[in-house]
């Protein structure tokens, strides 16, 4: 069972629900950063407040900002880990590759959730995030495509990447993930 494990994908492709059910499973601590920034951002602390602005126009936040927190967590962490929504971009990905090493962590596996775009718009403007409207939801694919997907190449070459697909319902998806991971 991989037990390293980073969640790839879409807004709206379903990782948060997904890393809940396979975090709770095999005792993985759900590391998201997006989770960890609104928890910043309820609790009005200096760095929520930079966030916000920037979430809310669905930005991303600083690299700088993300990667101190990542590390933050894995340093504490003995056991297994899900990352979910980071990295975000190349830059991220290549700051968490060599933070890894010398936490002697490395990466096992990369699940790519593959959704399409009408069953994306579909969820996410039924979430009802305040970021969820349409203006920025339609933003965020964009920025998504831009600066997420390169990850997509970049995993694949490093050998890890898995690809699940992600539509269906929330039980059938679950599988899917749980038999690449074995
Ligand atoms: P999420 O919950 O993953 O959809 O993230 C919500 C928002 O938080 C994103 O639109 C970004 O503004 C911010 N965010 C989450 N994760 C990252 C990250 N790894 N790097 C930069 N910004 C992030």
């Amino acid at each position: 069972m991989k037990e390293r494990l980073l969640f790839l994908g879409p807004p709206g492709a379903g990782k948060g629900t997904q890393a809940e059910l396979i975090c709770s499973q095999f005792e993985l601590l759900h590391l998201s950063t997006g989770d960890l920034l609104r928890a910043e951002v309820a609790a009005q602390t200096l760095l929520g407040q930079e966030a916000a602005e920037l979430m809310n126009k669905g930005e991303l936040v600083g690299d700088d900002l993300v990667l101190a927190i990542v590390e933050n967590k894995l340093k504490s962490q003995a056991g297994g880990w899900l990352l979910d929504g980071f990295p975000r971009n190349v830059n991220q990905a290549e700051a968490l590759t060599p933070m890894l090493e010398d936490l002697m962590q490395p990466i096992e596996a990369v699940l790519l959730l593959e959704v399409s775009d009408s069953v994306l718009i579909e969820r996410l403007l039924s979430r009802g995030r305040e970021d969820d409207n349409e203006d920025v939801i339609r933003h965020r694919l964009e920025v998504y495509r831009n600066q997420t997907a390169p990850l997509i190449d970049h995993y694949r070459k490093k050998d890890l990447l898995v690809s699940v697909e992600a539509h269906g319902t929330i039980p059938d998806i679950s599988k899917r993930i749980m038999s690449a991971l074995v």
